[in-house]
């Protein structure tokens, strides 16, 4: 245990924005340009090699002040967070279980070599500006919406020498983000091409670090010019399907069996460490495990693209859906795979009932018509 101040959000200084210079713009347009729009405040935190971690701030939202040579300019010394704040129809702020959020980072954070923190102080601090901008940016007149929270650490050592970061920076950011949950229709994914995959065995797919997005995006770009939303990521010869976008993935089929065959919701494994450990995923397994245990058997298993397009073949195939802060719990309507296609019949926008009662589940906690510990009032 180092004896360096720990990041402590108990000491965290506020400097106010003037309230009045900003006037919450609405959700449409907030949402509609090439910048995020931020709210009036942001945290901040520095971290020194010798010194630990400063008192943290929160202050008006503005510009970084970065050296061309800070390490995360050059070798992606930075990880990142998403989570969101919701305004409760019951008028109550909530997060949705941020220590999970909280301790996913301090992981990413210490694969990329950037320094640690106590995750429990991290959660008070994302706490601490949602107390502060909610208020304004989530009015009780609104309920149902919600600001999208980003922590992030970087490593701002302005030194080209390629090492781990002697300096760092925490920051917090909370802003508007488009609606993404329900593209019309349904979410349309097509495998990546095999020569670009996401993450491999021994690699960091696991971690929420930015290395393992910049190169994704120009399967997606490629996706999107054919139709689709999102890459349904395959990995290794066996073409094992691990996430969907920046989401984790799921279907729900009947088993094999003539007689006896069963219901399953299935969902890629954590163990070989290909997949984010997505909130979104986990809290759907454990509702799932929880209250339709009557009805489907939560298997989290390895499961190949064959065996998705063999069961759709011979009618299966029941539901999918894709999962994330950003899509939430969103249907899957159609899966290319070189040149075969799947299709999910859409109910009402819906691939079906079990998407259908999870997504009502999680929003009713996270919304507050469910009074559930994993809501945690700001
Ligand atoms: N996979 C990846 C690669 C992601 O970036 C995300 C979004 N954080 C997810 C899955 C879903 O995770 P969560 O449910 O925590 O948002």
């Amino acid at each position: 245990i180092s004896a360096l101040p720990a990041l402590d959000a108990s000491k965290l200084t506020i400097t106010r924005a003037d309230p009045t210079a900003r006037a919450v713009p609405d959700e449409a347009t907030a949402c509609s340009g090439n910048e995020t729009i931020c709210t009036d405040h942001m945290i901040t935190a520095t971290w020194k090699a010798g010194a630990g971690w400063s008192t943290p701030e929160l202050k008006p939202y503005g510009p970084l002040s970065l050296m061309p040579t800070a390490s995360v300019l050059h070798y992606a010394t930075e990880c990142f967070e998403g989570l969101k704040a919701y305004r409760g129809h019951d008028g109550a702020l909530r997060l949705f279980r941020p220590d999970l959020n909280a301790k996913r980072m301090l992981m990413s954070t210490l694969r990329i070599s950037l320094p640690g923190f106590e995750p429990a102080e991290l959660e008070k601090l994302i706490l601490a500006l949602m107390a502060i901008d909610g208020p304004k940016w989530l009015p009780t007149s609104r309920p149902g919406s919600y600001l999208y929270l980003r922590p992030a650490v970087i490593g701002t050592q302005p030194q080209l020498g390629v090492q781990a970061p002697k300096e760092a920076l925490l920051f917090i950011t909370a802003s508007f983000m488009p609606r993404m949950d329900l593209p019309v229709g349904g979410m349309k994914l097509h495998t990546n091409p095999e020569d670009m995959i996401r993450a491999w065995v021994g690699g960091f797919g696991y971690a929420k670090v930015g290395a393992n997005y910049g190169p994704s995006l120009l399967a997606t770009q490629e996706a999107r010019q054919r139709g689709f939303g999102q890459i349904l990521w395959l990995y290794g010869p066996e073409g094992f399907c691990t996430e969907a976008g920046a989401s984790n993935f799921f279907v729900v089929w009947r088993t094999k069996e003539s007689e006896g065959a069963k219901l399953q919701l299935v969902t890629a494994p954590l163990d070989d460490k290909l997949i984010l450990d997505g909130v979104t995923r986990r809290s759907v397994v454990q509702l799932a495990r929880e209250r339709l245990q009557n009805e489907l058997e939560v298997v989290e298993r390895k499961y190949t693209i064959d065996e998705v397009l063999e069961a759709d073949r011979e009618g299966r195939l029941v539901e999918a859906f894709a999962a994330g802060t950003a899509f939430f719990v969103c249907p899957v309507s159609q899966i290319r795979h070189r040149d075969q296609d799947v299709h999910i019949p859409m109910i009402k926008g819906e691939s079906g009932q079990y998407t259908a009662k999870i997504k009502g589940w999680m929003s009713d906690i996270m919304y507050g018509n469910e009074q559930h510990p994993w809501g945690v009032v700001v």
